[in-house]
Parts: structure tokens; sequence; C-alpha cells
């Protein structure tokens, strides 16, 4: 399998011409180059695909218009490059490789002078710019996929019996909302919503007492599958157009009243912030790993959820951490406590497995489609990554550096995501990051 090779653009040698890419704490080294929607600040005419390196964007269309990649894109337009990143995702995976192979090539001295040139006059500051969601997304599903945080969840709400008989047998997930998916840096605002705290009265209608977020890991899916066609597993890399950073922003209080017995609903689809930067499979290659190591008793996958090359390599090692910036901080201008870091080795099935098991029954997924690992949390007290697990159900606070406890989000709170990759041997690669901040709840 092609997308699973290590070759000569992972080389933690490889330096670029542009300083801030050889940035030891850059997430944007030569070896990552992840995609994005961007438009410059002061121009509103397009947002359009671009690719970050270092402190810069790249504009892919005005690339692909000055001939940089030959005849890669001739089947598309420059109006496709235009509001979104999708034709990446509709390539097969060797001119995937050759696209990686020839960006890696411009933005080192492997490059001609003149397509330096080029390249430096299609380079914007990154921090002049603005970003849009990376892609049009039609869909969104969540999945549950962490072992560890539904047995914490299940055991606050169900200490005999924490875990669901369908668990080991399938990714279990929701189809949450499309339209509410915002990009990082986004303001939040408290939702209302019907809370039944008080089992002997009749709910009320108020703001959210116990709001949350949820650290996860979003993977964008480039090619669909037609409706009535499943994709099997061992095919399931080839729909992945890249991976970003997920909050799946939650309203506990409503989602405890409402959840059952259809799952989720006001609870999680007033907000779900996204990063702007889709990190492709090709990056990523040198820190895939095995999938999770099911305990000898549990059941081995059904066989549309059972691969050999997936078990070997279907797992990822993406270090997730959470921080959150109170407004106390904010003002004494304290840097972001850390609340958790966790990794996605650890999630029980694999990106693969849900891909796999969502069209299992003719679903067709289709390009810009998000879905989400469901939170990430590993078998430590800091790996949790929400606060329902790190405060217990808001029973063992969190104390932060100003003194001030949080149970769960206060206004003012800002929540802050970020993901890396590490791996002795290569380049530190990154994800930026997805934050958002909570407003307090709309007083009319
Ligand atoms: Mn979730």
């Amino acid at each position: 399998m092609l997308f699973f090779e290590i070759d000569e653009t992972h080389d933690p040698s490889l330096e670029s011409w542009l300083d801030s890419a050889n940035d030891p704490q850059t997430d944007f080294p030569v070896q990552n180059l992840p995609l994005c929607s961007f438009a410059p600040k002061l121009d509103s005419e397009w947002p359009r695909s671009g690719l970050v390196i270092g402190d810069r964007v790249f504009d892919l269309a005005a690339g692909n218009e000055a001939g940089l990649f030959g005849d890669l894109f001739r089947d598309y337009e420059t109006d496709d490059f235009v509001d979104a990143t999708i034709p990446f995702g509709f390539l097969d995976w060797d001119a995937r490789r050759k696209f990686r192979s020839r960006l890696v090539e411009l933005f080192t001295t492997k490059a001609t002078a003149g397509d330096i040139r080029t390249v430096k006059e299609n380079l914007y500051p990154a921090n002049e710019v603005v970003f849009y969601l990376p892609v049009e997304i039609g869909d969104y599903t969540d999945f549950y996929c962490s072992i560890f945080h539904a047995t914490n969840v299940g055991s606050m709400f169900r200490p005999d019996n924490p875990l669901m008989p369908n668990y080991k047998w399938l990714p279990v997930g929701y189809h949450g909302r499309a339209s509410s998916i915002v990009i990082s840096g986004t303001n939040i605002r408290r939702p209302f919503g019907q809370n039944r705290s008080d089992q002997n009265a009749p709910p009320v209608f108020i703001p959210s007492r116990n709001l949350d977020y949820e650290v996860e890991l979003g993977v964008i899916i480039g090619n669909g599958n037609d409706l009535g066609e499943p994709i099997p597993l061992a095919n399931t890399h080839q729909h992945i157009l890249g991976m970003c950073l997920v909050n799946d922003w939650s309203a506990r209080d409503i989602q405890a009243w409402e959840y059952q017995p259809l799952g989720p609903f006001l609870a999680k689809n007033f907000a779900t912030t996204v990063s702007p930067f889709i990190v492709m499979p090709e990056a990523l290659a040198p820190f895939r790993c095995a999938a999770f190591q099911r305990a000898e008793d549990d059941p081995q996958p059904l066989p549309h959820l059972y691969d050999s090359g997936d078990l070997k390599t279907g797992g990822f090692d993406i270090t997730l951490e959470a921080f959150l910036l109170s407004e106390k901080m904010r003002q004494a201008e304290m840097p972001p406590f850390r609340l958790s870091r966790s990794s996605t080795k650890d999630l029980y099935w694999t990106v693969g497995q849900m891909i796999a098991h969502h069209t299992s029954n003719g679903c067709n997924l289709q390009p810009g489609d998000l879905i989400a690992t469901g939170t990430v949390s590993g078998p430590g007290k800091d790996e949790r990554g929400c606060l329902l697990e790190l405060t217990w159900r808001g029973t063992e606070p969190i104390l932060l550096p100003t003194g001030e406890e949080r149970r769960f989000l206060e206004d003012g709170d800002e929540v802050i995501i970020r993901g890396f990759c590490q791996r002795e041997g290569f380049r530190r690669i990154g994800f930026g990051e997805c934050r958002g901040r909570i407003l307090p709840a709309d007083a009319g």
C-alpha cells in the first residue's frame, strides 16, 4: 500500500529556503505541508486553496496557474481551487505522491531559481491572512472510539456496567450537525437548553451550567463512495483527504436530560470547532502504528471490520493536548494551562474501521464529509480529553494557576487544542490549533 510508504519527502534532514520552516518549534516544516482555505485579510474576493509552510501560506491556485505542477491537475479548472481543497482528495495515490514530492522540491533548494521566485510571489504571511473552513463540510459524523473515555463516562452513569454490550463489536457513532461547524477562533455562545438537574421538579429552560469541550481528531473525506457500495476496510485510506483537530463542544446538563433514547441532539449541535489545516495522510506515514491491542477476552472484529494491514498500521500516534485560558489568566497575561495530553494510538477503533463501518450498510460518504473520532482519552488521569472526565462530573474540580477552580467551562474561558506527531528519526510535525472562547448566554 503506497500510502504507508516512507520516502525521501520524510527525510528529517530536508531544509527549506524559507527559514521559518526550519524552526524546530514550527508545526509546519517542509515534511508536513498541510492544506487550508484562506484569503488575504484585505481582499474579500477569494478564499482559495492554500498550503502552510513555516509562518507562510502558499497560494496553490496561483501556483497551478503558473504551471508549477505540470499536468497533475489537468482535469481541474482554477475555480476548483477556489473555496475548497477538494481537488487534492480526488487525486489517485500515485498522483498525490507526485504532488507531495513536487511540493517538497519547490520548497527546498532542489527547485530551480525561477520556480522558487514564482513560489515566493505567491506566499503570504500566515498572520496576515484569514483562514476559512478548509472544505465545505456536507455531513458530520462523530464516533465514540476511545474505550477509556467510554469506560470513564459509562462508569459515572452506570457504575456496574460502564461499557454497553455493542462497544467492542462496532464503532459507536451518531450523526452530528454540519451547519454549526465553525473555524478555530470563532467565539462560542453558551447555549440555552432544558435542564432537569432537580429530579423532583419539572425541567427548566436556562443557559447550560455544565458546558464542556471534547478533544477529538477529525478525518476529512476526499473521495466518497456510491450509495449502496460499502468501502472495504482495506481501501478506506484511499478515501481520506486528511486530518484536522476537532472540539465537539458539549452541554452535559442538556445531554443528561435529552440523550435517551436517540442519543445526543441539542447538547452537541450548537457548535463544533475545527482547525484550519488539513494534514495529509502522506505526511502522517511515519506516525502510523498498530491498531489498539485488544484484551485476550475481547471479541475479534467481524470480517468487515477486520483487515490484517489495518491491524498492523491502521493506528496513528498523534498527540493531542487541551489547554484552558480563563479571563483572569488572560488579564494576568499567563500562558494557557494544560489540562490533558492524550494520543490517538489509544483509540479502540481505527480510522479505517470507522469508515468501513459507516459505509457497511451502503451509506455514501461524500467529498468534504467530516468524521470525528470522539473524545480522545488515554488510560492516565492526565489523559482525559474533556472536563466531564477530568473533574469526574464536577466532583473533583481543577485548580488553575490563578487559584480559580473549574468544574465546567465559565464565560470567558478559552479552550485551545493542539496536536503534533513526534518520533525518533523523523521531523516533528504539527496540526496548529483549534481554539474557541465562551461568550455569556444571550440575555435577550
Ligand atoms: Mn464527541
